[in-house]
């Protein structure tokens, strides 16, 4: 009973045109139908809610409050010091360069940063957590009220881009929990700290987001800036960026809904596909008049389906309390910072903010106004790490048109990386050697189908230069006047039917004899020459 595809926002309908939420939606779709007809009027008319909690794990050597360090796939407990292990008589040490992080993504998203924030211990009970609590900034965080600008991507083509915005509430630091690993029989459960009291960022979104796509596209972004900032690695498989998404649907214009919670998701794929099937499943609920609870659900990505995990009904009750060995943490700026203070042990935004790289939005403003290229494609350099990189240096190093540049860059350089499921930095050619072969091109010493070839050669990453590779393998462009006038002449002497078509005026046939040249001499015949050379004979 998904709502008919017109009473969808002009997100979902995309959504639903591209197909991508057809296949999760037949299980619903007949009700939907049913229940428009009965009452006659607009009840299947809803819209999503969408707001998300994303979990960053901070890119630093060692944990929030202990020296261990931090190291994904490490041996199972060999990176725990006794804080982290909950002993008694441990105290925490806050890491300075995780507020640093912190306060750079604050920063980078827009938000205030509160001069003051404070650290509160939230109770769990779970055998990861030996402490019994996480310590968290909850109820007064480093950074509130921020934005992130991101752009979603509609048309048939997917080459339309609307510009979106959610509002970030907060970005608290908090630590990271152990993990528990159950053995295949079910009877133990393991336990690893290695990750417990790594450093996070919780970036807390506001409900205004209405769809999976919508969601995946402002986690997408995120993601470009915490990789742009260096404050988080941003790589969703090791779980260094974990996601809830509280979803919840209303009709426009009423409240909104009661939400459920699905946790833990850490693939942006995902994540559209779980929100888009909670929607759907909370729809089809409400239209058959029950009720959403509001819970915690996990996504099974097997079954696309979302699965009830224990309801939140009644209100879990973490028992908040300050922590009591942790001083409020305070922030400086230029116009603050103390006197008799070493600027080692404090934190000053003002110098952080000085320290803001260009960010993905600048970014790709840049390149469409510096290089006059499109939008989509100023989108497909920068969601590649080190494309946009590898574009400037060629279009430095060579003569050629940027917009040209852009075609080979994309056409055919990431077209072949993906292929190959390679990185820039893993590549077989660089920029200097692409911009060898897009001088040759450009000074005509070879013809594009010839570049084409030069291009797939260099990719085997033997060390040939494209000007050896030219030259063995013979496809530079013939440029020798008398030659070509020879080959023209044969050609013309060949196609007497055409040649007097040329002559009655129909000079389109022109190009039948131009191809006729290359295809003797196997495309290596320089294509300005010989349609000069054709023209003044056939004048
Ligand atoms: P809590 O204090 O219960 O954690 P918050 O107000 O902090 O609740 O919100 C937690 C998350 O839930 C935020 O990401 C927010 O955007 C999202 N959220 C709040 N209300 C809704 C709703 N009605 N539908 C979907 N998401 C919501
Ligand atoms: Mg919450």
């Amino acid at each position: 009973m998904a709502p008919p595809i017109t009473d969808l926002c002009a997100c979902c309908r995309n959504v639903l045109a591209n197909g991508t939420l057809s296949r999760l939606t037949t299980f619903v779709r007949g009700s939907a139908r049913s229940a428009t007809k009965r009452d006659g009027s607009n009840k299947s008319k809803w819209m999503g809610v969408v707001g998300l909690e994303v979990h960053a794990q901070l890119c630093s050597n060692s944990k929030l409050f202990s020296g261990s360090r931090v190291q994904f796939s490490a041996p199972p407990n060999s990176l725990v010091s006794f804080l982290d292990a909950s002993l008694p008589g441990t105290l925490p040490v806050l890491n300075k360069y995780c507020v640093e992080a912190a306060v750079m993504t604050g920063l980078a998203l827009n938000c205030t940063i509160n001069k003051k924030s404070k650290f509160d211990r939230k109770h769990y009970f779970y055998a990861d957590l030996p402490v019994g609590y996480q310590v968290t900034q909850q109820r007064c965080p480093v950074a509130i009220n921020g934005s992130l600008a991101y752009s979603l991507c509609a048309g048939k083509n997917r080459n339309c881009m609307i510009p979106k915005l959610v509002r970030i509430k907060q970005i608290q630091l908090e630590q990271d929990s152990g993990k528990s690993l159950h053995d295949d029989a079910g009877t133990h459960t393991l336990i690893d700290l290695n990750r417990a009291g790594v450093g996070l960022m919780e970036i807390v979104m506001e409900p205004d987001m209405c769809c999976g796509d919508e969601a995946a596209a402002a986690v997408r972004e995120l993601q470009l800036v915490l990789q742009a900032l260096g404050t988080c690695h941003g790589n969703m498989a090791e779980g260094q960026l974990r996601v809830d998404a509280n979803v919840s649907v209303h009709r426009p214009g009423e409240p909104y809904g009661v939400r459920a919670e699905v946790k833990n998701i850490n693939s942006a794929r995902f994540l559209a596909r779980a929100i888009d099937y909670e929607i759907l499943r909370q729809i089809d609920v409400l239209e058959n008049g029950g009720k959403i609870l509001n819970e915690t659900r996990a996504f099974d990505y097997k079954t696309g389906h979302t699965i009830s995990m224990r309801d939140k009904e009644g209100k879990q009750d973490y028992r908040f309390m300050p922590e009591p060995n942790l001083p409020p943490l305070v922030i400086y700026d230029n116009e603050t910072f103390p006197p008799n203070v070493n600027p080692q042990q404090v934190v000053n935004i003002d110098h952080i903010r000085e320290q803001l790289p260009e960010l993905p939005n600048d970014k790709r403003k840049r390149l469409v106004e510096k290089y006059g290229i499109l939008a989509e494609h100023s989108f497909t350099l920068v969601n590649e790490d080190g494309l946009v990189q590898f574009f400037e240096t060629v279009v430095e190093q060579t003569q050629v048109n940027p917009k040209k540049v852009i075609g080979w860059i994309i056409n055919d350089f990431l077209a072949l990386l993906k292929q190959n499921n390679l990185r820039v930095n893993q590549s077989f050619i660089s920029p200097p050697a692409l911009s060898e072969l897009l001088n040759l091109l450009e000074k005509e010493l070879i013809s594009s189908s010839a570049a084409k070839q030069v291009f797939l050669e260099l990719w085997k990453g033997e060390g040939k230069t494209a000007v050896q590779i030219v030259e063995e393998k013979e496809l530079g462009l013939i440029q020798d006047h008398k030659k070509l006038e020879q080959i023209c002449q044969c050609v013309i002497e060949g196609h007497p039917a055409e040649v007097s078509e040329i002559q009655q005026g129909n000079w389109k046939v022109l190009n039948k004899l131009i191809g006729q040249v290359q295809r003797v001499t196997h495309g290596r015949a320089a294509p300005t020459l010989v349609k000069a050379i054709l023209e003044k004979k056939l004048a």
